[in-house]
């Protein structure tokens, strides 16, 4: 086996021959040429691979538990990433990586060398980072290559046993060769998404409780903000700034006549493409406030496209993928999306090609939601007090009983929160004649006691009680039905 020293002294001896400037090179007869390039590659290779082993030793000699006495912290450096950052002249993500695999490169070598050395005790696991080591080693795969897997796949659990992501890796490894860090990043979440499911929906629902919008107002009177929002609303937020900006950025080429001044406008403004972005989001947020909170929203809905097989949404296995950015996203949330958004079945045949799209299915039309509106006068959650605008329509038959069959007594409003908990959850919603009752998970409700869900408008809740007296003074015949919204 070549040791990485004697790559570099091999390396060295083959430079001094070539001579030293570009003019020698110029004289290189071809084969020569491309031999030189072969070995000052292998000696980059192996130069990144001894930097990241290195790395990772001065970061074990950093450790947070050994204070100031830690050699970077004595060096001056906040961090062991820092210092390698600033010896290197990497970014700082690169010398996040480089101490990364530098770990894992060190730990497989230590399972390795007592395995070969001492094969009479008994040997703790290799560890499931071994084939990225390897592929390190071999300079298959480059340092930001190597990470992107690691940092892709993420660490085992109970239901990702360590032997799942190696075979994971094993398998980005090999696409390693055609893909950038970024995309071997991407492909890696995508396989340890296909390995779990409920880590899909446990990882939604830790995003969407990491969301947060804050602004404060400066001394100088501006106002600042920060936010963070999960992929799903995330792109939704995206596609919103994108619609208010988007001819600013190489936007839509081919584009109808009427749209036509619409884009001239937003080209020619003299506004910069954040200030754009900004006032556009500002008045989005009047036209928000100024809205009657009666009516339901949800004629016009984002343009987020969610993608799952229908396979996986009658089984209730797997997961689907935002379209524009290939994250996953739960059945759950798929089927909250579909509940108040609607569907379009796109049929492939054997070969992947697209044979069929299907009519749009929209569950509930403008007219049914305003009827819903006055009927719920809000999110019907108990508890629960926000108003129609700010609800969904939940279809109470699950979509595979419903085949577009709409009727607004199986609707009920709900707001985005219950709607997602409902479907996340497992809580279920029954009509029986006018009355809507909601039954627990057994894991809230061990016999799932259901409760009842009442209307929150002021309107139908007085009627009902002047329906109720009039009844009990008369009891027969019972009085005309009101008209609401006439
Ligand atoms: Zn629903
Ligand atoms: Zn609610």
């Amino acid at each position: 086996m070549r040791t990485p020293a004697a790559t570099l002294l091999r390396t060295a001896d083959a430079v001094a021959r070539l001579g030293s400037s570009p003019a020698s090179y110029a004289a290189l007869p071809k084969q020569d040429l491309l031999d030189a390039l072969q070995v000052i590659s292998d000696a980059r290779r192996c130069c990144d691979t001894m930097t990241a082993a290195i790395a990772a030793e001065l970061s074990r000699r950093s450790a947070p538990d050994l204070g100031s006495a830690g050699l970077a912290q004595q060096e001056g450096y906040r961090t062991p990433q820092a210092m390698v950052e600033a010896i290197t002249g990497t970014t700082k993500g690169g010398a996040v990586s480089i101490v990364e695999v530098g770990k894992m490169l060190a730990e497989t070598d230590a399972v390795e060398t007592l395995k070969r050395e001492h094969p009479e005790l008994p040997a703790p696991p290799t560890p499931w980072q071994a084939p990225i080591a390897h592929a390190v080693r071999d300079g298959k795969v480059s340092i930001a290559q190597a990470d992107a897997i690691r940092a892709g796949l993420g660490l085992p659990t109970d239901s990702v046993p360590p032997e799942a992501l190696s075979e994971a890796a094993i398998e980005l490894i090999e696409d390693a060769i055609t893909l950038t860090a970024g995309q071997l990043h991407r492909r890696a979440r995508q396989l340890r998404d296909d390995l779990n499911d409920t880590e899909v929906a446990d990882r939604e629902k830790a995003q969407l409780d990491q969301q947060h919008l804050k602004a404060w107002k400066r001394p100088d009177g501006m106002v600042e903000g920060k936010f963070l929002y999960a992929p799903e609303p995330g792109a939704f937020l995206l596609s919103v700034l994108d619609e208010l900006t988007n001819p600013r950025r190489g936007g839509p080429r081919f584009v109808k006549e009427e749209d036509r001044a619409r884009i001239d406008a937003i080209v020619n403004d003299a506004r910069s493409t954040e200030r754009l972005a900004a006032d556009g989001f500002l008045e989005l947020l009047r036209i928000g406030a100024d809205a009657d909170p009666g009516q339901v929203f949800g004629s016009r809905r984002p343009a987020v496209r969610v993608i799952v097989t229908k396979e996986t949404l009658e089984s209730g296995d797997g997961h689907g993928s935002i379209q524009d950015t290939g994250e996953a996203v739960s059945i759950g949330t798929i089927r909250r999306e579909i509940c108040s958004t609607g569907t379009v079945a796109v049929v492939l045949d054997d070969d992947g090609q697209c044979v069929n799209v299907g009519r749009e299915q929209r569950l509930f039309t403008a007219r049914q939601r305003i009827g819903l509106a006055v009927r719920d006068g809000g999110c019907m959650w108990p508890g629960c007090d926000r108003p129609p605008s700010w609800c969904e329509a939940h279809h109470i038959n699950q979509w595979k009983r419903d085949h577009g069959k709409t009727d607004i007594a199986d609707g009920v409003l709900l707001c985005k929160h219950h709607h997602l908990l409902l479907h996340n959850n497992g809580w279920d919603i029954t009509r029986t004649g006018g009355k809507y009752l909601l039954f627990p998970p057994r894991s809230i409700s061990p016999n799932r006691e259901p409760r009842h869900l009442g209307t929150k408008s002021r309107t139908v809740q007085d009627w009902n009680a002047r329906r109720h007296r009039l009844r009990d003074l008369h009891p027969a015949p019972p009085p005309e039905p009101a008209r609401l919204g006439d």
